[in-house]
């Protein structure tokens, strides 16, 4: 039996080795933590109906604890002078749930369909000879495979220790992440905010975003920032966030923990001969509110129906680029363009944030959809406003400009393997420079 290795327990190697399982591969996934410890112990906004389809389930059948439908925010502008609040209809609230019953639900699914599971065992590096993965190294030797699955996260040793001639893109460059430090503290008095998700962009003049989300027994604080983050920081903002919310209290009750969240386009290229990567392996968020669990599920479910819809050898690079063709075509240009959007924010001083704000030319429906909403024309309609400080306007038109020809770029991604021509392609990407 051909036997796939899955590195590191990410939603999207789960979900990819729960199908393969079922279909008689023989499917292993190796992870450094404890099965306890997976996880993170906050909740996280995706697609539950996307879940249930995967677990083949229905929305009421998932453990009534582990999710809660989240109240209306609102995002406030960096010099605090603009307030623009974003509100959910009864039909389209937004649903958030906590990570651990995700991760055990997806592991749960994973076993029943015959995935078997090494816990606490570290990944080194991935297994090669000539242009091909054939295993990886751990911290208990190498094990062969025929089929590497990278789900290891942002900084997977998988992905950035393949050799430079699969050229797979290996680390992260600076801007490409963001530094999050997340925590559930007490709440000392009832107080139960009109707009309870506060979202600060720039908060406190620094490039990212903060926000503090009042609940009916805790406030979620997330701090996050383009540069690392120091402990001072973190104590000193957490602290000008009392003085404005007093019944934050002192006592964490749930996270305190950093993290970090990929917030760039997806790899271009991220197969070779027995090798694919999904999730935040393949740097698979949308850029300007690093949601990836949605993309990593979809990512797992593509790779495996490719691999199952494979007339001749399912773990070749000319077979797996169908699965990272289609992804581009499907999600992966779609988030290119956020890119665009992204990175001409973090371009403008706060200052510009603020003007895009005051002049409405960034607006409640805009920021809904994680800036998916923020379309040209739509944009270009709001010209008249835009030219008070036209600078700033068209450096995000620029962006939304670049961003669109990346994601075309990325649809029309090479119909077969071919290295010179990925690498042909991935140069007109890199030259579009939506970089910052
Ligand atoms: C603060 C914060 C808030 C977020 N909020 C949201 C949200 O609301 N909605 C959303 O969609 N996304 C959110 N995200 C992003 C989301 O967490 C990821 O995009 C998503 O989890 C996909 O990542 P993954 O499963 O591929 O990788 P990961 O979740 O990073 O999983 C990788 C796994 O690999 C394991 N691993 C790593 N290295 C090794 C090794 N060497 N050997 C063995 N195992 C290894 C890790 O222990 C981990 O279990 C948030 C992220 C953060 C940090």
């Amino acid at each position: 039996m051909e036997r796939i290795l899955v590195a590191g327990a990410g939603h999207g190697g789960l979900v990819a080795g729960a199908l393969l399982a079922k279909n008689g591969y023989d499917v292993t996934v190796i992870e450094k933590k404890k099965e306890t410890e997976l996880g993170y112990d906050w909740e996280d906004r995706f697609s539950l109906s996307l879940l249930c389809e995967i677990l083949n389930c229905k929305e009421e059948e998932l453990p009534a604890d582990s999710w809660r439908f989240r109240g209306d925010s609102v995002f406030i502008s960096p010099s605090k002078r603009k307030r623009v609040p974003v509100h959910f209809e009864e039909d389209d609230r937004q649903k958030i749930m906590w990570r651990k019953p995700l991760l055990q639900l997806l592991i749960q699914h994973a076993k029943q369909n015959g995935v078997k599971f090494l816990f606490e065992t570290e990944v080194y590096s991935p297994l090669t000879s000539g242009r091909s993965v054939t295993g990886l190294l751990t911290e208990n030797g190498e094990m062969s495979a025929d089929l590497v699955i990278d789900a290891a996260g942002v900084f997977s040793p998988v992905r950035s220790n393949l050799p430079k001639y699969f050229h797979i893109e290996k680390m992260p460059k600076y801007g490409d992440v963001f530094y999050a430090w997340r925590a559930y503290f007490n709440k000392t008095s009832d107080v139960s905010p009109e707009e309870p998700f506060e979202v600060s962009l720039y908060h406190e003049g620094e490039r990212g975003l903060s926000w503090v989300c009042t609940s009916r027994d805790a406030v979620d604080v997330l701090i996050g920032r383009i540069d690392k983050l120091s402990q001072k920081k973190i104590g000193e903002t957490v602290g000008r966030y009392r003085t404005d919310h007093p019944w934050l209290g002192e006592e964490i009750v749930s996270g305190g923990k950093d993290a970090v969240i990929p917030v760039r386009r997806p790899l271009t290229l991220m197969v070779a001969d027995g090798y694919a990567a999904v999730g935040d392996a393949a740097f698979m968020t949308m850029p300007m509110n690093g949601m990836g669990i949605d993309l990593s599920l979809n990512a797992g479910r593509l790779l495996a129906k490719t691999i199952l819809s494979a007339e001749t050898a399912p773990f070749s690079a000319r077979s797996l680029w169908n699965y990272n063709r289609d992804f581009h075509i499907l999600y992966g240009g779609e988030a290119a363009k956020n890119e665009g959007l992204k990175n001409s924010l973090l371009k403008l001083p706060s200052e510009g944030v603020d003007f895009l704000f005051e002049k409405e030319v960034i607006q409640g429906a805009d920021l809904a959809g994680g800036g998916k909403n923020v379309q040209l024309p739509a944009l270009l309609g709001k010209l008249k406003r835009g030219l008070n400080n036209p600078t700033y306007f068209f450096t995000v038109v620029g962006g939304l400009m670049n961003g669109s020809k990346v994601m075309k770029l990325y649809r029309s991604a090479p119909d077969a393997f071919d290295l010179q021509k990925i690498q042909r392609w991935n140069k007109e990407i890199e030259a579009l420079d939506i970089t910052q």
